[in-house]
Order: structure tokens, then sequence, then C-alpha cells
């Protein structure tokens, strides 16, 4: 459940009216609410409780500083996918031993960084990533913990872009090769202490099907593992899905009773548990966009109108470099008027002042007949909303905000231009 509602006709971020955000601020600007946030950590860590179950939030949805700091006061792990990221969450106060480390091209210089500081484990994604960590651990002098992602093949229903358990993906070892790479480890790699296993098979899943036909293949292998190896933990990874069309609606439980069919924390939690709990192993979680993605709107203003042969474009102060899902992949942001407006709605495409035909929020889109100087919230748009945002363009990156109750503090300052290009020189 999120706090973005109307209230006396105004779109609200709990109870902070984002008109008032906007006019402070300027546009864009990412508006997070803390509730939604907190709100969402404790409703996994309730649904797993009878589990020994730990939540890893996944970085990369969304790195700044005061919202990982925001998961580090309430307790969570974090899951990275670089040594910039281990170096953030501990900059923002965050635990290092709480993290584990996924990605398939580590570099020397990051896995030296992460033994260092002495993270959880480190998820390893091929057989010459591990014998590179086996090596720099012997360096060292010390024992890194690791285990091995699983690529489960099991179709996860989303975004070809980002499916990642089957076996045309980059990610993990394939479920046929799995024992035997850890059977490598054991007999050949005596620097490595095998902690766990690991899978993640994709992101925006919208269905529980695909998270339970990959623990129910995996399971065996753990249960195996357990014994061979004394492993302590099984990551079964993050991918859960939000609602990105009927944002607004989703708000309210009525709205969900209605659509039994779509993912939940808790729903997601009641199908795993039977499957894992007679395990007894420690269960790690690392949802990222479930954790975020809800829990924050773009602020835009509409710059101006066009009508077109074939179409209505009405242009905003957004970019593809601000939000880049729809360019990328697809994704779909809802977009709603600030003030609200009744019964003047248009079809229109809703476009950034990018120089890329791809540059667009929306498009063919039923939306209020908004007019410039207006400002419109583009829901949805904590996970991977800004922290994949660009200056491309030469556009500063844009300000957020944390709400928290009725009251708001800015998270990041507006970039300025000399900010933009404060590292460029001339050559000697
Ligand atoms: C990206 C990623 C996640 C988080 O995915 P979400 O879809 O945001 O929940 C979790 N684990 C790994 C290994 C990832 O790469």
């Amino acid at each position: 459940m999120h706090s973005f509602a109307y209230k006396n006709g105004s779109l609200h971020c709990e109870n902070v009216n984002l008109a008032d955000i906007a006019s402070a601020t300027g546009t864009p600007v990412f508006v997070y609410s803390k509730k939604t946030i907190a709100d969402d950590l404790a409703e996994f860590r309730a649904a797993f409780a009878p589990l020994d179950a730990h939540v890893a939030f996944a970085v990369k949805a969304c790195s700044s500083k005061a919202i990982l700091n925001l998961m580090a006061q309430q307790g969570a792990g974090f899951d990275i996918v670089s040594g910039g990221e281990l170096w953030r969450v501990i900059n923002a106060g965050g635990d290092p031993t709480l993290c584990t480390y996924a990605g398939v091209a580590k570099t020397e210089p990051e896995i030296r960084y992460a033994l260092e500081q002495n993270i959880y484990c480190f998820n390893c994604e091929s057989e010459n990533e591990l014998r590179e960590i086996n090596r720099i651990a012997g360096e060292m002098g010390v024992k890194a913990p690791v285990s091995v992602r699983v690529n489960p093949h099991v179709d996860a229903h989303t975004h070809k872009y980002i499916t990642t358990g089957t076996n045309e993906n980059k990610f993990g070892v394939d479920i046929t090769r799995i024992e035997e790479v850890y059977a490598t480890i054991a007999a050949e790699m005596p620097h490595l202490h095998i902690k766990g296993l690991q899978m993640h098979i994709g992101s925006q899943l919208t269905e529980v099907q695909p998270f339970v036909d990959a623990a129910v293949k995996v399971l065996p292998i753990v249960k195996k593992f357990m014994k061979l190896y004394g492993i302590e933990f099984w990551s079964i990874g993050g991918g859960i899905g939000i609602v990105y069309d009927g944002c607004l609606e989703s708000g309210k439980p009525e709205w969900w009773a209605a659509h039994p069919e779509l993912i939940t924390i808790r729903s997601y939690a009641e199908a795993l548990i039977p499957i894992l709990k007679p395990l007894g192993i420690k269960i790690l979680l690392e949802p990222g966009r479930r954790l975020v993605g809800n829990a924050a709107a773009m602020l835009t203003t509409c710059i101006y109108e066009k009508k077109g042969e074939a179409k209505t474009f009405k242009m905003i102060d957004a970019g593809m470099n601000d939000i880049i899902r729809p360019a990328l992949y697809e994704g779909y942001h809802e977009i709603w008027p600030v003030q609200e407006h009744c019964g003047d709605e248009i079809v229109a495409d809703i476009v950034g002042p990018i120089c890329e035909s791809g540059d667009f929020q929306a498009q063919n889109r039923r939306i209020a007949d908004v007019q410039p100087g207006e400002v419109l919230a583009e829901m949805s748009a904590g996970a991977y909303g800004f922290s994949m945002s660009s200056t491309y363009n030469s556009r500063p990156l844009a300000a957020e905000v944390l709400v928290d109750g009725d009251k708001w503090s800015i998270i990041r300052r507006r970039q300025t231009l000399e900010q933009m290009v404060q590292d460029e020189c001339l050559p000697e």
C-alpha cells in the first residue's frame, strides 16, 4: 500500500501537497514516501516471520543516500552489484557485513574492497569468477564467503530485458551444472568458504507461480548442499512486481481485493513458506522494486502542447534522462495532474525535451487535458527511476525529496551546471 492520494482536489504524498514541493524545489523532482518504504519493509518481515528470513534491499533499484540510510535504520541488509554500491551503503550508514554481492563481472579492485569490508557473501556467477576470488583471497590470506547463483530455467513471464532465469541469459550457472561447480570449489579452491546458494529469476514478476516453480526445482539441490557443504543460507532473490497500471487505485485495499491474481508480499510469502520452512535454513530475500517502486512519484511540469496531424503531444520538463524505463523496456507509468481535473480527458503522448524519438513517458494515453504550467506526477517512479538517470542532453540530475508525515526534506539538491561539468578538463 502506498501513500499517494488526492485530498481536496490536490495530489498528496502522505500529508504533503505535491504542489507545495514542486513550487519550492522546481521540477523535475522525485518525491519519496518514508511511510510507504518502512511499511513495505515491515510487511516483508511480518510475512516471512515463520522463517529465519532476512531482507537485503537491492541497492540498484534506488541508491540515494537517504533511502539507503532509511533501510539501514530499519535493519535491512543490502544486495549490491558493484564496489560503488558497497561504498554507498557504507557511506549511508549501512552494515557491510549484511551485504551480498552479485554481478557477472566483478573486478579485482572490487573483490579486494569487498573482502576488506568483510561482506556477508559473494554471489558468484561463473567458475572463472570463483577462481579469481579464490586467487585474491589467497593473496590476502583470508577465506572468501561465496555462494553461486543457480539459473533454474524458469520463464518469469516478464519483459525480455529483465528476465534472468533462462539458459539464454548471461546470469548464473546452469542448474544442470551447479553440482559440478560446487564440487570443483570444494576440491580446488581452498580460499573459498561455501556459504550458500542464490537464485534470482527476473524482475517485475506479477504472478507467484514462477517463484514457486523455481523454488521447487532448486529445493533438492539446497538439501544436498546443506548435507555436503553445510551451507547456511538460500537466497531466493528479488523480482516481486508492483502495480504500474492502476497505481493510484492500488493505494486502497478494495482494489487489491478485486485483483486476487496479482502478486502481493503476502501471497508470495504464503506460497513459498511451505516449501522453504521444512529446510530450516536461513532465507535471504532481495527485493528492490517492491520496496521503493510505488513509494515515489516524479513531479514534472507541462511546458507546451503541440497538436500534430495524427497526435496531440504534451511536452514536459522531464526526459528519458530522468526516467528511462519507458524508452528502455517499454515501462509504463501512470501520469496524474497534481491539481485534479474533472471530465476533460484527451488522448495524448507525454514527451520529454530530449532529441530522441524514444523520449516519451506515455504514448496514446488517456489523460486530463493539462495545460502548460501545470504540474504532473509520474507515478511508481521510485525503482529504477533516479538510479538510472543521466545527464544526457546536458540536463543536470533532478532533485529528490523525502516526505515524512506532514514534513518533507530535500535529500538530493538539484545538480548545478557547474557540478555537471566539474570533472571535465581540457588536454594538457
Ligand atoms: C536486480 C536484482 C534484484 C532486485 O530485483 P527487483 O526486481 O528490483 O526486486 C535482486 N537480486 C539480484 C541479484 C539482482 O540483480
